[in-house]
């Protein structure tokens, strides 16, 4: 399937491996993910559109690199951290998490939701997880 992404615009700070100088126009400044990037090349790179306007992609789980962290994750923001995937099994997730809003603590990685192995019928909220490399 393609995958259009229900991304509810996740708010987002400068990240661990932030390269962006500037553009979110300070350290603490606040922005929202419009876009998550599904094709193959682009993989793990979002779209932010910061609070002062400005729009940029950024890396977010693509190469390695995480230029973003979730400022406000909601109510499931602690469960996100060290997730595993419902789907496939494996632990400790890393880049997007898929949290199915219908059933209770179901959470997908991104290769398990593009490859429906869930009730498509069930939307989907996503976010953005960083998993220490150490
Ligand atoms: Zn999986
Ligand atoms: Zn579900």
């Amino acid at each position: 399937m393609t995958a259009t992404y229900p991304c509810p615009g996740i708010r987002v700070v400068r990240g661990p491996d932030w390269a962006g100088r500037d553009q979110d126009g300070g350290e603490g400044h606040v922005g929202t993910v419009v876009k998550i990037e599904d094709s193959d090349w682009a993989k793990g790179k979002v779209s932010v559109i910061w609070d002062s306007g400005r729009e940029f992609q950024y890396r977010a789980g693509y190469d390695g690199k995480f230029e973003l962290l979730v400022f406000d994750s909601g109510p499931t923001g602690d469960q996100v951290k060290g997730a595993q995937c419902d789907g496939c099994g494996e632990v400790n997730i890393s880049g997007m998490i898929w949290t199915c809003s219908t059933c209770t603590n179901f959470i997908l990685c991104t290769l398990c939701y593009n490859t429906e192995r869930h009730d498509t019928d069930h939307a989907f909220l996503c976010s953005l997880t960083i998993n220490s490399p150490l």
